[in-house]
């Protein structure tokens, strides 16, 4: 609650800031029936879009909170071109979440927990975040890695994630 009034008077946001954000998203996709990721991109240190998790109640297995930041993102832009862009994400993005990233070109990228699955684009085997010079992709982002991880892991434990038998993400 007090995060919230506090979002709601920030015109510029500082990292601590919009992963906050991202992190009280998480709490609330738990909240609304999905699962617990939020994703909040920045442009100029200006909130450009949020989002929630849609899996579980849009029935979408490419409803990620990352994905669907981006979507609305290109749709507000007009184009998918998000180079001037931070995303910011409560658990490291997975493979098809990265391949997004990178095909919009998002400038920088800040997460807090890494996959537990070890489905994730930077901490896993495929390593579709930081990788440069994959085919059709361009440059990687710079990313930061385990910011606000106690936040974040905070929210999991409050909601018993990851569930036994649950989809990851
Ligand atoms: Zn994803």
């Amino acid at each position: 609650m007090t995060l919230q009034r506090a979002w709601l008077g920030v015109d510029d946001l500082d990292d601590a800031q919009a992963m906050a954000r991202s992190i009280e998203l998480a709490r609330l996709s738990d909240e609304h029936g999905n699962h617990p990721f939020g994703c909040v991109i920045t442009a100029g240190g200006q909130l450009l879009v949020e989002s929630e998790n849609t899996v579980l109640t849009d029935l979408d297995p490419t409803g990620h909170a990352e994905i669907a930041a981006i979507r609305k993102a290109c749709l507000a832009r007009g184009n998918f071109d998000l180079s001037d862009c931070s995303l910011y994400t409560s658990c490291e993005p997975c493979w098809m979440c990265s391949t997004a990233i990178r095909r919009t070109g998002i400038a920088r990228v800040v997460f807090a927990l890494t996959s537990p699955t070890r489905s994730g684009g930077y901490s896993s085997q495929y390593q579709i975040l930081g990788t440069p010079g994959l085919p059709g992709l361009g440059a990687p982002p710079e990313i930061v890695t385990g910011f606000m991880v106690e936040q974040s892991q905070a929210v999991w434990t409050a909601v018993n994630w990851p569930r036994p038998g649950a989809e990851p993400r």
